[in-house]
């Protein structure tokens, strides 16, 4: 039987101490804290895990928080048969395959608890440890919409992927367009038959291995050395993190309201030295005034203190570990991973003239997305790509060596943070 239920006379119900322990995971997961985080929260308040034991790990948190029982459901499908002459299972690991039911027992967290913790879940990076080969093809998949989802025109549109041409042993070369400008006729036509309704776009279409060739620069230039920047990247993770949970979690405001209610003890005493309060109304005050300060000194106690943010959590560990497993120091080119997840949006402004947006770690939506026409901030770098480095970008990726000097403009990149 599962360890938050016990049986009394003969039914089961919800033994209320486990229960309060997993809303506790939810709680603080959805208010920022990671799971490094919460066991040294739930090993602090003594909470028992469902052993008995006050022993907690990452991963009996992470398990509690994809059991979709705990809002009152059952998950299905989430292992599968390998094959049916050996017939083993194997973990199912794509969760969007999962296929819940409502059961008919109580719920111990809301669904709406229990979804907005999946959401933070799956936003983090930890999702893109791929343990089985057939998770890892799926993502190379989706790399083909990579640039897709990270570009925007100076016009505002999105851009579409096309083929450019097809190499000799069929390796097709893909580029990327303007949606404006594929639709509509191109700016200069339109100025020229003077067509002041006409929608419009001049951008030029962007070869794909020009934009893996600024990613390589910018995150050798940003990050430097390639291990120390994998190091920062999880450092900047967790900062992004910890300053979400502190900020909540706050003890600054509680502190100066406690030091109020004590001023105001304090001119009680005066007023009553003075004669100006009868004496039971002043113990009546003062009695308000105790109970009060009691009051938010619990509240500060079950604040818990903010986790050390210079230390690399195991959370941080799993993510090191996997950033320097696909960041290859001697690589031609950079894991497309990193760039899904460091890069928030890329806007070429001018036809040679790009600006980058890194973001750290915490992924935003398309709508999200910074509008880099109208950037405030100074970019972080700025910096040039001349003809002798796309060459040699080129030959360490193989491609083919027709590539003209004179065909080639230089490549001005602007890189925000
Ligand atoms: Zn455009």
């Amino acid at each position: 039987m599962t360890w938050w239920v016990i049986k009394v006379n003969r039914t089961y119900v919800i033994n209320e101490e486990q229960a309060a322990t997993i809303r506790m995971v939810f709680t603080l997961y959805s208010q920022g804290y990671g799971e490094k985080a919460i066991v040294n929260e739930l090993s602090r308040l003594g909470r028992k895990d469902g052993h008995g034991n006050v022993s907690w790990s990452c991963t009996k948190i992470s398990r509690i928080l994809r059991n979709a029982t705990y809002m009152g459901y059952v998950c299905y499908n989430k292992s599968k048969v390998n094959n049916y002459l050996e017939k083993k299972r194997i973990n199912n690991l794509d969760e969007t395959s999962f296929v819940y039911v409502k059961g008919n027992f109580e719920p111990i967290v809301s669904e709406a608890l229990w979804h907005e913790c999946e959401r933070i879940r799956k936003s983090r990076i930890v999702n893109l440890r791929l343990p089985d080969g057939e998770t890892r093809r799926k993502g190379i998949d989706s790399t083909k919409y990579l640039w897709v989802a990270k570009l925007r025109c100076c016009c505002g549109s999105s851009y579409r992927i096309f083929n450019w041409r097809k190499l000799k042993d069929g390796t097709p070369v893909f580029g990327y367009q303007c949606n404006m400008r594929t639709v509509n006729p191109t700016r200069s036509f339109v100025l020229e038959h003077n067509m002041t309704q006409q929608l419009s776009c001049d951008a030029i279409s962007i070869p794909e291995w020009k934009l893996e060739l600024m990613a390589k620069k910018i995150f050798e230039k940003v990050w430097g050395n390639q291990n120390k920047a994998i190091l920062r990247a999880c450092k900047m993770i967790e900062s992004c993190q910890n300053g979400k949970a502190t900020a909540r979690m706050s003890a600054a405001p509680i502190q100066s309201k406690i030091e109020k209610i004590k001023k105001r003890k304090l001119n009680y005493a005066a007023m009553r030295a003075d004669g100006e309060l009868p004496r039971e109304e002043y113990q009546a005050l003062c009695k308000q005034a105790d109970n009060e300060v009691a009051r938010l000194e619990q509240e500060l106690k079950a604040l818990s203190p903010a986790p050390e943010p210079q230390t690399v959590s195991s959370d941080m560990k799993a993510i090191y570990d996997f950033l320097s497993q696909k960041v290859d120091v001697h690589g031609a080119c950079l894991a497309p991973e990193l760039i899904e997840q460091f890069v928030e949006v890329v806007t070429p402004i001018a036809d040679y003239s790009y600006r980058w947006k890194l973001n750290t770690g915490c992924k935003k939506s398309k709508e999200e997305r910074t509008d880099l026409m109208a950037v405030s901030e100074k970019p972080i770098l700025t910096f040039t790509i001349n003809f002798e480095t796309a060459k040699r970008y080129r030959e360490s990726n193989k491609m083919p060596h027709q590539f003209r000097r004179a065909a080639w403009t230089d490549l001005t990149v602007e890189v925000y943070l």
